[in-house]
């Protein structure tokens, strides 16, 4: 393909991300590109489906977009976690009965309507009489009526049809698996090999799980790795919520499997908890699955999903995620294009910041929490265009982005790995750039970038935020308030 012109990337005007999955219906190049254009920040690659050649064709040409459009774009590679899943059958497929019985067992040989095998040791032995299983997204119901070492019978509460490697949930058990599995370490090696952004953690139980994979990773954000997302989906991650949000460096509320393992108007609740708490932590937090599910057949979606999009970034979520909608659906494009719309549309509603402010986010006791506070104030008291962030490890940007500002966040930073890894950041507009040295470099800087990336004009007003002595984490100190004169661009500069 010929090198097409370089065009100019509008910054986008929302707040909130979309983060899009790839899959089959746009992992080729020009659909991203075009995903990419109608208001994707974000691709997922889910590690459950394909081969690693596939996903790095996938990430090749996310990177071949972001030097197209000279803008850092975010990866998250998704483990698939211990999920469970049952064998195959002979006919590929099989009914379970209404009220019939069904037999989990640990025969390799293909399943049919009495019986499937269930390739997870672990769950014999451990199962109780009266807990449930629940197939294919909890579509069918089961029932243990019976459990021995190598069987579990079962009556169908609800029965259908069930195929070949269908997910189970265990809700009622915990389950004595990492959450890790080999072809998680396999797929976390080659993620972390392929420079993605963020790993998205799948199933988390409990803290450990996180500490394994930062140690499989070799540390964390500081130290080079990418950066960590708790998928929480379990209810054990519901009840253990503030140590697993201690340590993530973003939260996913996964309501598929969350709404399976909970009864399903449980979900709700969660997701403003989920929400609020990763806000207060400073940390980015992303409403995920279902959100526009009639768009995988249908090119226009469902008032009922309008709606919960449109919650999500009035709960003020960091970012809203398309699944399947983008991955094997349709309609991939008219997803992100709806997405967006709902998007742009709440922020621009007049009681938008109200809405999102409701839930408050009191800053810490430190000069980065006290000045992050003084930026949102300020742009909230005279008119700001933007404000210009400096920050090697993000670490800022996410104290800034906490506060919920009325006005964009440019994010100026010499990494390429934090300009990428911010763009799941609420109001992130992520720039890297060279380093800057003194105060006077950095003022110089900050209105150029303003100007170039269309934030401002002459006459406007930006807000600069750093620490000095540069370079230095966690010296957040300096604020200052400056005005374009409009003529920054005249000097030349990278
Ligand atoms: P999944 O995670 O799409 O990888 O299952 C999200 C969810 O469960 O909601
Ligand atoms: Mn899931």
């Amino acid at each position: 393909m010929s090198k097409r012109d370089t065009e100019r990337f509008e910054p986008r005007s929302r707040k909130v991300k979309i983060l899009a999955t790839t899959g089959p219906a746009s992992r080729d190049p020009e659909m991203l590109r075009k995903l990419f254009k109608a208001g994707a920040d974000a691709f997922r690659v889910n590690m459950s489906h394909g081969e690693h050649a596939t996903h790095a064709n996938t990430i090749e040409a996310i990177r071949a977009l972001e030097k197209e459009f000279n803008r850092p774009i975010t990866i998250l590679a998704d483990l698939q976690g211990p999920k469970l899943r049952v064998g195959t059958f002979r006919e590929g497929q099989a009914v379970i009965r209404h009220s019939g019985h069904f037999t989990l067992d640990r025969n390799p040989e293909p399943g049919d309507e009495t019986r499937v095998e269930l390739p997870h040791p672990e769950l014999f032995g451990l199962l109780e009489k009266g807990q449930r299983l629940l197939i294919n997204d909890g579509k069918i119901r089961l029932k243990v009526l019976e459990a021995s070492d190598d069987a579990i019978l079962c009556t169908a509460e609800v029965g259908g049809v069930i195929s070949d490697r269908k997910g189970v949930n265990v809700p009622d058990a915990e389950i004595p698996i990492p959450a890790l599995t080999d072809k998680d370490r396999r797929d976390l090696a080659f993620a972390v090999q392929q420079g993605v952004d963020w790993i998205g953690l799948s199933f988390v139980q409990r803290p450990d799980d996180l500490a394994e994979a930062r140690r499989l990773m070799g540390g964390g954000v500081r130290q080079g790795a990418p950066a960590l997302c708790a998928k929480i989906e379990k209810p054990m991650a519901v009840r253990r919520l503030a140590e697993i949000m201690e340590l993530a460096d973003g939260i996913m509320v996964a309501r598929g499997d969350l709404g399976v393992e909970l009864e399903p108007q449980e979900v709700p609740p969660f997701q403003k908890k989920i929400v609020n708490l990763a806000r207060t932590a400073g940390k980015p937090v992303i409403v995920a699955t279902q959100m526009l599910e009639s768009m995988i057949e249908s090119p226009a979606p469902t008032r009922a999903e309008v709606s919960d999009v449109a919650n999500a970034v009035y709960d003020g979520a960091d970012a809203v995620m398309l699944s399947a909608e983008t991955a094997a659906g349709d309609w991939p494009e008219e997803a992100v294009t709806i997405m967006d719309k709902i998007a742009q549309h709440v922020e621009r509603d007049e009681s938008f910041l109200e809405r999102v402010r409701f839930h408050d986010t009191p800053p810490d006791a430190t000069t980065a929490d006290a000045l992050s506070h003084a930026c949102m104030t300020i742009a909230d008291t005279v008119p700001i265009s933007a404000i210009t962030v400096f920050t090697g490890s993000g670490s800022t940007a996410r104290r800034v982005a906490r506060e919920r500002p009325s006005v964009p966040m440019l994010v100026l930073t010499p990494s390429m790995k934090t300009a990428r890894r911010v763009g799941l950041l609420w109001g992130a507009h992520a720039v890297a750039t060279k380093d800057i040295g003194s105060f006077e470099e950095m003022i110089a800087k900050g209105k150029r970038m303003a100007l170039r990336h269309g934030f401002g004009q002459a006459g406007s007003k930006l807000i600069a935020l750093a620490g000095v002595p540069f370079g230095t984490p966690g010296s957040t100190n300096l604020l200052h308030v400056v005005t374009l004169t409009g003529q920054e661009l005249d000097k030349r500069e990278s």
